[in-house]
């Protein structure tokens, strides 16, 4: 899920993406099985597995499958699950696939139905079966493919049906970064964007980026904005509180969304149980967005938790927006 980037944050982002696996920060658990699976392909002189990458956004999903068609010398052919919505669009990107390519398909939990079914195909046999004419009279014409590795990525896994995970052959789950690893990913793009920075600067903007890189990326590159235009040019942590501040990011990371959801849940809803469409029309954004965006962290920071009745705000939820639950007695 790409947000709504502009093109000169994409430009940015793209050029402090990792190329190896060896310059991929944390994550280690899924590094070391991936770099197993891709050690073991190149071995054998084949293409490796198909791939599986959940996780919240901007958590390197993308980049790691630029890092598998990097590290099997592979090229690689970008797609989402939104621009696949007949079989066709997909026989059309899987005929013209080339020996040990990847394919990645980002939000591959949005693909049309048929395509999926002939994805199913695809993964497993290596054909595909192009439907030639209409009706009683169509006919299956069987096209062999070249072996391909499908990467794919989705950050609800749950939604992907049964028979399309099972023909994953690893599945590997992102999770958010901590704080020393953002600080890792920070003083590497601050290096290679030539800003100079403190080690505690860097460290502000790593507790504040919701264990997300793609969002220590971009704080960092608004932290820079000010140190040039109203600090002495150094990001370093006075630069860092003063921007974040600016750009409505709490010490806890917490941004106007986030704000925005708890704030409605203890404020409107008397802290739950509240369904999510309700939770979301109150904030006037799209219920994906509340769910995939804001309520994946909100939960790991232990502010509200999802029940079967509705999203319920945490005591401490409560406590950072600085109110006092209902029936408890004020501080
Ligand atoms: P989405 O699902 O929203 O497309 P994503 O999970 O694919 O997100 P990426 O686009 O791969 O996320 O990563 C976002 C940015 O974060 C990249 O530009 C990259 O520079 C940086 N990044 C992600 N993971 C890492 C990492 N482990 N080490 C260093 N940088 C990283």
């Amino acid at each position: 899920m790409r947000g709504d980037a502009g093109d000169a944050e994409r430009q940015a982002e793209a050029a402090l993406r990792p190329r190896g696996l060896g310059d991929f920060v944390g994550q280690p658990q899924v590094r070391d099985q991936l770099s197993l699976v891709l050690d073991a392909a190149r071995a054998r002189g084949r293409a490796p597995d198909h791939v599986l990458l959940s996780g919240p956004p901007g958590l390197g999903k993308t980049t790691l499958a630029m890092i598998v068609a990097h590290e099997m010398r592979a090229q690689i052919r970008i797609t989402a699950g939104p621009a696949v919505q007949h079989a066709g669009d997909l026989a059309a990107i899987l005929s013209s696939l080339e020996e040990g390519e990847v394919l990645f398909i980002d939000e591959i939990h949005r693909m049309a139905r048929a395509a999926e079914e002939m994805l199913y195909v695809a993964m497993e046999d290596f054909r595909v079966d192009v439907i030639v004419g209409k009706g009683p009279g169509a006919t299956a014409i069987p096209l062999d493919l070249p072996a391909f590795t499908l990467v794919g990525a989705t950050t609800r896994s749950g939604l992907l049906p049964a028979p399309l995970r099972d023909r994953f052959g690893f599945t590997g789950h992102l999770d958010f970064y901590t704080a020393d690893d953002l600080t890792t990913v920070l003083r590497r793009s601050a290096a290679m964007l030539g800003i100079d920075a403190e080690p505690a600067g860097l460290v502000e903007i790593a507790g504040r980026s919701r264990g997300t890189p793609r969002i220590a990326n971009r704080l960092l590159r608004r932290v820079r904005d000010w140190a040039q235009v109203r600090g002495s040019g150094r990001v370093d942590r006075a630069a860092a509180r003063a921007a974040l501040t600016v750009y409505e990011v709490d010490e806890r990371g917490l941004d106007r969304l986030d704000r925005a959801v708890l704030g409605a849940l203890c404020r409107r809803f008397d802290g739950g149980p509240v369904g999510l469409s309700t939770l979301a029309v109150s904030v006037g954004e799209e219920a994906e967005t509340v769910e995939e965006v804001a309520e994946p962290f909100l939960v790991r920071e232990g502010l509200i938790s999802r029940t079967p009745r509705g999203r319920v705000a945490s005591r401490e939820g409560w406590a950072h927006l600085g109110l006092t639950p209902p029936g408890e007695p004020t501080a």
